[in-house]
């Protein structure tokens, strides 16, 4: 009888450690070879030239930039929780986003992006470093956007920094043929899948949950589409922004955790979210379902996540909440362990021009709160003398808080 399929936090545990026990392992072995010593001359010439061109695998390894069996367990892994037969692992973000950039230029060239997209993000679009011609589309007016030579779709959702949610499927109905990039970041797949939408490609920085613990700086793609999957990794051999083992290593060891981490950190989230609400020093709270798109949050996500952005009116009150930021530490990224508090306007998002800032909703008063694990008594402990640093005269908006 086939077992019934394993729930996530099952595969989360076992995904992409299925040859451990044939190695005689139980701990994930780490490959750190640069090169790899071959049997026969003609052999390993075919493998280089599979490797080259986006074979998954080959007979021989042949050198580190082709293959690693460290990089594609951790890959395994991913494709796994994503429901993707695929997945196609970066030395970060960045190089995961850029790879798929690149990848049109082979079925186009032309992109649709939707705005607000991670600051960097935005600033490889607009910069002209990759020779792509953009053209920026509102969500619901995508297919106006789309030519001919049209190859991307590129959304992010939730947004970052402001966690509005874009309608995956109803993008992907608007792209039609055209194939549709979710950077979905923010939302780690016990969170959110969007194959599952009918993305073709789901992209995260690994920095953030998937690592989990502030110590790696990775990005995966994930697709069920063997060509796209090919030409990704034809992309990252031809351009070297190859994973480094070791931080696969730790982003694999980190996955097992990663339901329990994301979900306790949500229900912390949820909480603090509430008590943001009803805080007199908060003009603006934003976080997903709770304050906007509760129909389509419950559509396309399980749950808010872990990150609310708030507003404490300007940039000094906003300098003046992280400078008493207690145990929640300044900084960006997010998706740690430890709760980590920043200002978008000028950190994250200080490159994107004031225009688009503006009409993104990026104001000066805006923090970004990514919620760890720690207790949510302590956090909003810190959070209120936080708060009281900022307003020492308060400017009521709101009732008094009850907590
Ligand atoms: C951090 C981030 C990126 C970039 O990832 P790196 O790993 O820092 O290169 C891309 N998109 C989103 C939404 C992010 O938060």
């Amino acid at each position: 009888m086939t077992p019934p399929p394993a729930a996530f936090t099952t595969r989360a545990v076992h995904a992409g450690r299925q040859d451990l026990r044939s190695l005689g392992v139980h701990a994930l072995p780490i490959d750190l070879s640069t090169t790899y010593p071959f049997d026969d001359l003609p052999a390993a010439a075919d493998s280089l030239y599979d490797l080259a061109h986006g074979a998954a695998s080959a007979d021989e390894p042949i050198y580190a930039r082709l293959h690693n069996p460290t990089v594609a367990r951790c890959e395994a892994a991913v494709a796994d929780l994503e429901g993707a037969s695929d997945t196609i692992a970066f030395g970060s973000g960045m190089a995961a986003i850029t790879a798929a950039l690149l990848a049109t230029q082979q079925r186009g060239g032309h992109v649709v992006a939707v705005r607000p997209l991670y600051g960097t993000t935005d600033h490889l679009l607009t910069s002209g470093l990759l020779g792509l011609e953009v053209t920026w589309a509102d969500a619901p007016r995508v297919a106006e956007a789309l030519r001919d030579d049209t190859a991307l779709v590129l959304i992010e959702t939730p947004a970052n920094p402001t966690l509005d949610l874009v309608d995956m499927a109803a993008v992907v109905e608007q792209a039609g043929d055209v194939p549709v990039m979710v950077d979905s970041t923010f939302a780690p797949p016990v969170i959110q899948r969007p194959l599952a939408h009918g993305a073709t490609l789901s992209v995260h920085s690994a920095t953030k949950f998937l690592g989990g613990h502030g110590d790696v700086v990775a990005g995966v793609v994930s697709t069920s589409e063997d060509e796209w999957a090919a030409q990704l990794r034809h992309v990252r051999v031809a351009t070297g922004g190859v994973l480094h083992p070791m931080a696969a290593y730790l982003m694999h060891r980190s996955l097992p955790t990663l339901p329990q981490r994301v979900n306790r950190a949500q229900a912390t989230a949820t909480i603090l979210a509430d008590r943001l609400l009803s805080h007199a020093g908060v003009s603006t709270v934003r976080f997903p379902g709770r304050t906007h798109q509760g129909n389509l949050c419950a559509r396309q996500m399980d749950g808010p996540g872990t990150i609310i952005a708030f507003d404490v009116g300007d940039a000094e009150a906003a300098r003046r909440v992280l400078r008493q930021s207690g145990r929640m530490t300044p900084a960006v990224s997010l998706g740690s362990v430890d709760t980590l508090i920043q200002h978008p306007a000028s950190l994250t998002h200080g490159v994107v021009g004031e225009e688009a800032k503006a009409t993104s909703g990026i104001t000066p008063g805006l923090l970004r709160l990514s919620v760890g694990l720690e207790d949510a008594d302590d956090l909003w402990h810190d959070l209120e003398t936080a708060l009281a640093a900022a307003t020492p005269v308060a400017t009521a908006h709101a009732p008094e808080s009850t907590w």
